[in-house]
């Protein structure tokens, strides 16, 4: 007899099946090419990884030939968006936003901070590589904000961790206790401080405040909840 556990298999199994017959359309599984990264508005980028997540949660994740997209990208690349992420091993940008190879860039960094490096990636993503949006992606239950927030003290950790500082102070008057064990504090800090880093892009970047102000260049902060995927954007 089939226990419950060979029917889960039996379930798994004929699900990919269906889902492989129904991949590889050929339109689904181009990356990004440099006539549509051109006829992209920010506003179009920012739609897209929208519906990328969409496909994420409604488990419909375009199903496609990755070696392709490795040939088909070999002579170059037009990425329609960067994204700014923690390190944090539960959200990676490319799976949560349903993304193809080619078609994010993606920076990753403890606390999703943008240092002088990150602005200088996020510069040659936009302004040289001709990408239209930037999400700088905070994420609920991060270490790293927890770290901050906890003061800990760790050889070069210590200085990154001082880059969130700003979001703990914006959040003095927070009700609770304010340590890592308080969830609603570690949360609200790594919000303010994803909208906090994307308010620094364009102060601290004349070239991306350049970009912005010729509406070349949407920057928007959002937080990618980890217990459900969802990604919900600070517009
Ligand atoms: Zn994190």
């Amino acid at each position: 007899m089939l226990s419950r556990r060979h029917f889960c298999c039996a379930g798994a199994l004929a699900g990919t099946a269906v889902s492989f017959g129904k991949a590889f359309a050929a339109d689904q599984c181009v990356a990004t090419t440099q006539q549509r990264q051109a006829a992209l508005s920010p506003d179009d980028a920012l739609a897209e990884l929208k519906a990328g997540n969409e496909r994420f949660l409604s488990q419909n994740m375009r199903n496609c030939d990755l070696l392709a997209q490795v040939r088909s990208t070999a002579g170059g690349q037009f990425p329609f968006a960067l994204v700014i992420g923690c390190i944090d091993s539960r959200v990676p940008p490319e799976l949560v936003f349903d993304q193809r190879i080619g078609d994010i860039f993606s920076a990753r960094i403890a606390g999703n901070v943008a240092d002088d490096d990150v602005v200088g990636s996020a510069e040659f993503a936009t302004k040289l590589a001709g990408a239209k949006l930037i999400v700088v992606l905070g994420h609920s239950e991060c270490g790293a904000v927890k770290g901050a927030i906890d003061g800990a003290v760790l050889g070069k950790l210590t200085d990154l961790l001082n880059r969130i500082k700003p979001a703990i102070e914006a959040n003095r008057d927070a009700p609770g206790e304010h340590t890592s064990k308080n969830k609603d504090f570690v949360q609200q800090v790594a919000t303010t401080n994803a909208r906090l880093a994307a308010q620094g892009l364009q102060r601290d970047s004349e070239v991306l405040r350049d970009l912005v102000g010729r509406k070349d260049l949407r920057i928007v902060a959002a937080m990618h909840d980890v217990a459900s995927g969802r990604i919900m954007f600070m517009e």
